[in-house]
């Protein structure tokens, strides 16, 4: 079967066309600035990629993509009728989702409610998958949840301690994100490790523009550093990451703000970018640092101590972990950050192989830890495309045996 997953986002589209008889990739790209001036729609296939004129909203983009996927010169399909089913990624499931879901009137209705703790996403997923009802109506669609896989936490891992009263009535607590990632390596991990899922217990870092680290107990999330929403946590491309909260308030009378513009602010102009005054790309701030510049240095510090201090508390909560997993675009690409966040950890028993650390083929599994580590690190490439094609399979399957 061929799945099409989509990652909608206010103003982009990325798609990738998948086969899921050999896990191939037929085709990917994105439809950018959405309803914005000079829209462009990226097609990349067999190792060449074009650019097409873009889409004036969400339904066009759905019927470009379909297009560019279809073309007679350069299509990689027939016919629509070869896309089996359509898997959406959501960024937020709240307390609704726990799992990935078939999409109905009812499920759409339910991602739209939850908009108010994702005002970026949820919308412009809903906006997708309606946009893709009306063009494909005969094409089952799926909803894997950025939140599901931290839906196992314990009520102690996933509370704060605010009156109980409102988090009965507003829902505000813990949710977590980057869960399709979490997931894929996990399941990557127990592999490597020749162990089944359920009996892997690690700390997978997902470090890149957006970053969060999960502590995995028998295979489940049983904590995570994003919170409410992806602010909380580590330090980030333009997050501050944990803050007091006080900071805001401060913030709003100082720079005689609102509260929404200093939550922008610590969304959009903190973290690398905030402290380095460079730019939110770690590649970027790295080469300033390299250059000796303090800022970009400290930036940087700041990231890996803050990555470095979760990693130390989720050993406590795990009583030991048997793995560290690093991921995403910092976490694969770059040895230096791997190199400081994992400094002076032996007392914990993770010793890394510095020359393994910086010298391995990118794109593949690896170890990289030293034989006398008692805790093994791995870099694990996510690939949460593939993982929500294979749960889009999933569903569909088991609603093709069920009729
Ligand atoms: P992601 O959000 O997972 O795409 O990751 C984006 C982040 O990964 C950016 O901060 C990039 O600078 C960083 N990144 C990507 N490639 C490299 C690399 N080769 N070395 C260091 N950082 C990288």
């Amino acid at each position: 079967m061929k799945i099409l997953v989509v990652n909608a986002g206010s103003s982009s589209l990325k798609y990738q066309l998948l086969d899921m008889e050999n896990d191939k990739l037929l085709a990917k790209g994105n439809c950018e600035k959405i309803g914005l001036a000079d829209p462009i729609i990226s097609y990349k296939h067999d190792g060449k990629e074009e650019i097409f004129e873009g889409a004036k909203n969400h339904e066009e983009a759905i019927k470009k993509v379909l297009d560019v996927l279809v073309d007679k010169k350069n299509g990689v399909i027939k016919s629509f009728d070869e896309i089996g089913a359509i898997g959406h990624r959501v960024v937020m499931g709240g307390w609704i989702f726990k799992e990935s879901t078939l999409i109905d009137d009812k499920v759409i209705e339910q991602i739209d409610r939850l908009s108010e703790m994702a005002p970026l996403h949820n919308p412009a997923h809903v906006l997708c998958m309606r946009a893709c009802k009306k063009v494909m109506p005969n094409i089952p669609q799926v909803a894997v949840f950025d939140t599901s896989f931290h839906s196992s936490m314990p009520e102690k891992a996933y509370m704060y301690a605010i009156k109980y009263e409102d988090y009965e009535k507003f829902h505000v607590r813990r949710y977590g994100a980057h869960g399709t990632s979490h997931r894929f390596v996990t399941q990557e991990l127990a592999k490597v490790l020749g162990k089944d899922v359920s009996e892997v217990n690690a700390i997978t870092c997902h470090l890149g523009n957006g970053s969060s680290i999960t502590a995995i107990k028998n295979g489940k999330s049983v904590d995570t550093s994003m919170g409410l929403t992806p602010l909380q946590g580590v330090v980030m491309g333009t997050r501050s990451g944990d803050i007091d909260p006080t900071v805001v308030q401060f913030l709003c009378s100082h720079k005689n703000q609102s509260v929404d513009q200093v939550l922008n602010y610590l969304n959009k102009e903190c973290g690398l970018l905030g402290i380095s005054g460079i730019s939110s790309d770690h590649r970027e701030v790295s080469q300033s640092a390299k250059k000796s510049n303090k800022r970009a240095q400290l930036a940087l510090d700041l990231l890996a101590y803050s990555v470095k201090k979760y990693i130390g508390m989720y050993m406590a909560v795990l009583n030991g972990a048997e793995a560290i997993v690093f991921t995403g675009g910092i976490g694969e690409n770059s040895y230096e950050a791997r190199e400081q966040i994992l400094q002076d950890l032996e007392y914990l028993g993770i010793v890394l192989d510095k020359d393994k650390n910086k010298n391995f083929k990118r794109g593949q599994i690896e170890l990289i830890s030293s034989p006398k580590s008692k805790v093994k690190v791995y870099v694990i490439p996510t690939n949460e495309e593939l993982m929500m094609a294979k749960d889009t399979l999933e569903i569909v399957k088991n609603l093709k045996n069920s009729k």
